[in-house]
């Protein structure tokens, strides 16, 4: 289901009643409200923090998933019908989108105006003299390192056109892969202190950063950090074939 990342109104009039609703469900008279378009923090009625307590995530989706059931609204009008069944889609793709640590992060920044493939796009303009044949561009700290695996990958590959055995490759390469596992967790752990930093910027009772230069730049760490996470996935995906 596409992405809609309008800010709906949170308290707009029931249908119904006249009331003002939030989400889901009219407070007043309980009526189902229309299938807005609203982004998955406001789905859960969350502030857009990046650390989320996944349990009680996992909770409040399980019960709004029983109340939007298509059985409670086999009496209701069609339109109530229809409504129940594009909520509850809605509501099963913010769920799965917010309990991923990474597709929230993404998602988060989405909602900020960027689109990752286009960064490491443009990026990657700006730094071709690597020479690498890759996509994407590659991390100044890791220039060397991917240099030497990219000679390692190539020569595996010569290897087993030749059918030929090098136990050196097999175990450089898997050093390799310990390696890079290493520095995604650590980007993990990196990722993390962000999100605090990121989560500090919103005021108690707001739902977004008010200080717009704090907002930018942990915005900006943030892209560069999954822009790395991304470019070494895609590393270890290499080695993980050579060695398959
Ligand atoms: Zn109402």
């Amino acid at each position: 289901m596409a992405t809609q990342l309008t800010q709906a109104a949170a308290n707009a009039a029931c249908w119904s009643c006249g009331q003002a609703a939030s989400q889901l469900f009219c407070e007043a008279c309980g009526k189902i409200q229309p299938a807005r378009s609203a982004d998955y923090f406001s789905v859960f009625r969350l502030p857009r923090k990046l650390h989320i307590d996944t349990a009680a995530l996992e909770r409040d989706f399980y019960k709004l998933s029983r109340k939007l059931h298509p059985d409670l609204f086999a009496r209701a009008t069609a339109q109530e019908q229809e409504w129940s069944t594009e909520k509850t889609s809605q509501l099963n793709d913010a769920y799965r989108t917010l309990k991923d640590p990474i597709a929230r992060t993404a998602y988060l920044l989405e909602l900020e105006g960027i689109k990752l493939e286009e960064q490491s796009r443009n990026a990657t303009d700006t730094a071709r003299q690597s020479g690498a044949e890759k996509k994407q561009v590659v991390p100044p700290d890791l220039l060397e390192e991917v240099f030497e695996l990219n000679m390692q990958l190539e020569e595996m590959r010569m290897n087993k056109q030749m059918g030929e055995d090098d136990p050196g490759i097999v175990r450089d390469l898997q050093e390799a892969r310990t390696k890079f596992e290493q520095k995604m967790n650590d980007l993990t752990a990196e990722l993390q202190g962000h999100w605090t930093e990121w989560d500090a910027l919103i005021p108690a009772g707001e739902t977004e950063p008010k200080d717009q230069q704090g907002r930018a730049r942990v915005r900006n760490l943030m892209v560069d950090l999954l822009n790395r996470r991304s470019y070494i996935r895609n590393l270890l995906r290499d080695v993980n074939e050579a060695l398959a």
